[in-house]
Formats: C-alpha cells, sequence, structure tokens
C-alpha cells in the first residue's frame, strides 16, 4: 500500500511521553505489524504534558525518526503556549477541549447548573481557540463532562450539534471520528456529512493493545458512506 485510506490509518494515540503506556518506538512498531498508517498525537497541556517550546522540539524529533505522521494533541485553553512555529513543523495538528471554564471534562464531580450552558461554553472555547492557529482536527466533538457519558445524545440538542458543525466547518478542521470515547455522536456526523465536511480516523489508544481498534469510526463511515475525498490525510510521506 503507497498511502492511506480512511480504514487502514489512526492519526490519534498516545505515548509513554505524555499519558501513554508505551514508548513511540513499540507503537510504531505494532502499527507495521497491524499494516496501518499511524500517527503520534501527545499531549500538549500547559499544565502536565510537552509544557514549553523545548518539550515539544524535543517530542518532535524523537517521533519524526520513526515511520509514522509526527502529530500532537493541543488542549483547547485560554491562549496557545508554544510558538506556532513548532506547531507548523508537526504533519498535522489537532486541537482538543478537555475541560471547559477550567473544569476538568473527565473529573467525576463536575459542577454545573444547565448543562445546555456548558455545552454552550464548550462550543464558544472551540471557536475562540480555532480562530489562534490553523489546526487540521477537532478531536472527540460532542465528548462531555463525565458525569453525562451514559447519555450523551439527551444532551446535545440538534440544534447545539449544528453549531458546533458550523464552527469547525467555519474553522476548516476535519472531525475526528474517534473509537476510544465513541465520538462525535452518530446525529454530529449526520449533520456534519449534510454540509460536506471533512473527518479523521483516531483510536485514540494510550497502549498498543487497542492501536488500529476503530470499530466505531469505521461502523460510521459505512453508516453514512462518507466519501474518501473528505477525509484527512497528512501530506507528507512516512
Ligand atoms: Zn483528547
Ligand atoms: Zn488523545
Amino acid at each position: 500500500m503507497d498511502k492511506p485510506t480512511s480504514k487502514t490509518i489512526d492519526l490519534h494515540c498516545h505515548t509513554n511521553i505524555t499519558d501513554g503506556r508505551d514508548s513511540p518506538e513499540r507503537m510504531a512498531r505494532r502499527a507495521v505489524e497491524l499494516g496501518i498508517w499511524l500517527g503520534i498525537s501527545d499531549h500538549l497541556d500547559t499544565e502536565m504534558y510537552l509544557k514549553n517550546d523545548r518539550e515539544v522540539a524535543g517530542y518532535y524529533d524523537r517521533i519524526r525518526s520513526l515511520s509514522v505522521y509526527t502529530g500532537i494533541e493541543v488542549s483547547i485553553e485560554p491562549r496557545l503556549h508554544v510558538s506556532t512555529d513548532l506547531l507548523d513543523r508537526f504533519d498535522y495538528t489537532i486541537a482538543a477541549l478537555h475541560q471547559v471554564d477550567g473544569q476538568s471534562l473527565f473529573h467525576p464531580d463536575f459542577v454545573c447548573r444547565n448543562i445546555d450552558t456548558i455545552i454552550g461554553r464548550m462550543i464558544d472555547h472551540v471557536d475562540r481557540f480555532l480562530g489562534l492557529y490553523s489546526f487540521d482536527i477537532l478531536a472527540h466533538p460532542t465528548l462531555i463532562p463525565r458525569a453525562w457519558w451514559i447519555r450523551p445524545e439527551t444532551v446535545w440538542s440538534e440544534k447545539r450539534l449544528e453549531q458546533l458543525v458550523d464552527v469547525g466547518i467555519a474553522h476548516g478542521v476535519a472531525f475526528e471520528i474517534n473509537a476510544r470515547s465513541m465520538t462525535p455522536l452518530p446525529k454530529f456526523v449526520e449533520i456534519a456529512v449534510s454540509k460536506n465536511a471533512r473527518f479523521s480516523v483516531g483510536s485514540d489508544s494510550h497502549r498498543i493493545q487497542s492501536l488500529g481498534k476503530l470499530s466505531y469510526p469505521h461502523r460510521l463511515i459505512d453508516a453514512y458512506q462518507i466519501p474518501e475525498e473528505w477525509f484527512f490525510f497528512p501530506k507528507s510521506k512516512i
């Protein structure tokens, strides 16, 4: 195979440089065994990972030496705290919402009076951050605070889904279909397809065992017959 397809690519995974378990070298070898095209996209996050230009440059150099695409998952924060010249070096960049107004989406005790207001704030955060830099991909759209994970479809109104689709399209990002969090919601994909949006595929693996396990994205690709040319693929060769 000389170039990836939507069914043979995985553009989202983590290594032990940030919160993954396995080394980048091990992840890259596993991708070869599986016959998939892999992008490594470790976290850039002010408080925890790849906190400054020096750490990002070191990460980039290590990933670039492997036969994988160089990616980075940048947490949506009030501002971008590394130089954009550094981000430009990567084969692709992912923006990802992990917190809203300082509260982590993963915290079990996320405090909120009205979830629709929070969803509105989340969309505002995404909109503002995508204006700071030209990102290629928006990670796990429609991911919400953990307390609502059991019934996410009851939290997102069609109006809010459409707002997020419109924000992403306005900023030119591809919407990631994420296997780990099973996001976005199918209804989001339906709306995005009706507006000719772009997409990408990621397992969000944090260990070699889940690399290439992409049944959720592949199912949605088939269900909505998303055309191959609507997918984001890095331009560089690996
Ligand atoms: Zn993420
Ligand atoms: Zn991730």
